[in-house]
């Protein structure tokens, strides 16, 4: 199935210059979204994944229904001060300023093979600081799965040595 077609480019959104690639045209799509999802399963099913772990908000939407499938749990990683018990924290830096996320201290356990998800990887930042999160708990990424790279801004460099399965590149 050609994916692709189910992405809107909606141009200068949220700024101008921007071209923002909206997924929800394939979420809405039964068809679609079970296609992209059962791709992302299979990657999983291959890295023998524990736990899936995704960055809010579209993080949420892309691993919770690969985590149902494989019968695993998902662990969220959300913006600081959203989380009720106790949560380690990484920052990162963002086009202006700086942004923290954080996760659950006890979401993932020592040694657990983590499959990170989220809609799309741009220039890596997001799923950089993921990464650190799980780490910090002693997960291993065992793979990272998005629906779309944005390839020209090169976000797999940032990730090198990580395993990466990206559905659509631009
Ligand atoms: P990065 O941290 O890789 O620079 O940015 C990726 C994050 O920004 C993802 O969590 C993604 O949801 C969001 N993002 C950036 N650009 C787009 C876009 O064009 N479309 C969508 N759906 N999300 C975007």
């Amino acid at each position: 199935m050609d994916l692709k077609k189910y992405v809107t480019i909606v141009e200068d959104f949220p700024k101008p210059g921007i071209s923002f690639k909206d997924i929800t045209t394939l979420m809405d799509n039964g068809e679609a979204f079970k296609y992209a999802t059962d791709q992302i399963v299979q990657y999983a099913r291959e890295k023998k994944i524990d736990i899936v772990v995704g960055p809010e908000a579209r993080g949420f939407i892309i691993g919770c229904p690969v985590a149902y499938s494989l019968g695993v749990g998902f662990a969220p990683v959300r913006k600081e001060g959203k989380l009720p018990r106790e949560t380690i924290k990484v920052e990162y830096g963002l086009e202006y300023g700086k942004d923290a996320l954080t996760i659950h201290k006890d979401a993932i356990k020592p040694g657990q093979r983590v499959l990170i998800t989220d809609d799309l990887l741009a220039t890596g930042g997001t799923i950089e600081a993921t990464i650190k999160l799980v780490e910090q708990l002693g997960g291993e990424v065992a793979g990272i799965a998005f629906l779309i790279e944005l390839s020209y801004l090169e976000g797999r460099k940032r990730l090198e040595g990580y395993d990466i399965l990206a559905l659509i590149k631009y």
